[in-house]
């Protein structure tokens, strides 16, 4: 059976850039993606934060993102890995077919934004529902915007929106903000910023677009239409990596234990992009990890 000499776990920006680091390198790479490939960026209806690409489609990004890893060599397996397994220093990919054998593995699976589980949310995703207020709050520019959610990324989302918009609500189920206090003190100076704590979206509202939300006072079971042109769903992350803790340490809320070195608790397998422990979250950084996992990987096999 073929061994790789990299297999990397999911197609998004961090395992397309490890795919072509790879690939250049002269490596044997296979890309293992049970979607499709581009990851969570293939949603973003524009990129504007992209260095060196003023304005793109996330479709279309992802699409050169494969079509470079393609052209420089990297295989591509279109299903889902379900765990990992070492043996005699090779690690075997699980498939509901034959395993996938490796001498390393670069897991870039990412992390799935938390959805609010509201009627019609995925449809107007895009169009009015967003995940990421540092992609897409520019085109928010002089409107009216609310964001869910009582962490620190919320507080961040506030923050920027504020800066672009007329006006914005920050909407939490709790009284008391999860997110740090220094942030909770610049939202509140904010004069565009509204807070409505012990509250939550209970509906989305519009056909095509998103026109306005119904929100719950959860203390007395109250509810009102707010008239919006963008929500920003800011609940957290969920990672997906559960099915590898039985060979890498994962952090309590999921993530893999790996530093800015990609490495992981286990030896030959490293951690890129959104699936790792870290603070930011961009298609960038995600770029960089990827780089600087083949990177690692290529070393690991020179050394052994
Ligand atoms: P988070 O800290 O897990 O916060 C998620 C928030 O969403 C919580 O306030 C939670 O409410 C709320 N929530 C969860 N499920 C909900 C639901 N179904 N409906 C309504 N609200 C819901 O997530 P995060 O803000 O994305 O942050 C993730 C991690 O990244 C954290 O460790 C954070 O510190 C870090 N981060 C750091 C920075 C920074 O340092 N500048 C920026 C961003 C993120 P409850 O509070 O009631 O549970």
């Amino acid at each position: 059976m073929q061994i790789w000499d990299i297999a990397i776990v999911g197609g998004g920006t961090a395992g397309m850039t490890a795919a072509i680091y790879g690939a250049r390198a002269g490596k044997k790479v296979v890309v293992m993606e049970e979607l499709i490939c581009g990851g969570q960026i293939v949603n973003a209806s524009e990129v504007e934060n992209y260095p060196g690409i003023k304005s793109i489609s996330g479709a279309e990004f992802a699409a050169s993102l494969y079509e470079q890893a393609a052209a420089a060599g990297a295989s591509f397996d279109f299903r889902s890995v379900s765990g990992i397994e070492e043996q005699d220093g090779v690690k075997k990919l699980l498939t509901d077919g034959e395993p996938v054998l490796a001498r390393t593995v670069i897991l870039a699976t990412g992390a799935r934004n938390r959805p609010l589980g509201l009627e019609r949310e995925e449809a107007l995703t895009g169009k009015g529902v967003s995940y990421c207020a540092t992609c897409d709050g520019a085109f928010y520019r002089g409107k009216v915007t609310a964001v869910q959610g009582g962490g620190n990324t919320a507080l961040d989302d506030a923050l920027v929106l504020s800066g672009l918009c007329q006006q914005v609500y920050l909407i939490h189920r709790r009284d008391e903000f999860r997110g740090e206090r220094s942030q909770l003190t610049q939202v509140e100076a904010r004069p565009n910023i509204t807070i409505l704590r012990s509250h939550t979206v209970s509906a989305l509202l519009g056909e095509e677009r998103l026109s306005g939300i119904r929100i719950r006072d959860l203390k007395d079971d109250t509810e009102r239409e707010l008239p919006v042109d963008g929500l920003f769903v800011a609940i957290g992350q969920m990672p997906q990596n559960e099915r590898f803790h039985n060979l890498i340490e994962l952090d309590r809320s999921g993530y893999i234990v790996a530093g800015e070195d990609c490495k992981t608790s286990c030896a030959g397998v490293f951690a890129a992009g959104d699936c790792r422990t870290k603070t930011v979250r961009q298609l960038s950084t995600a770029a960089g990890d990827g780089a600087v996992a083949a990177l690692a990987a290529l070393d690991f096999l020179s050394r052994s």
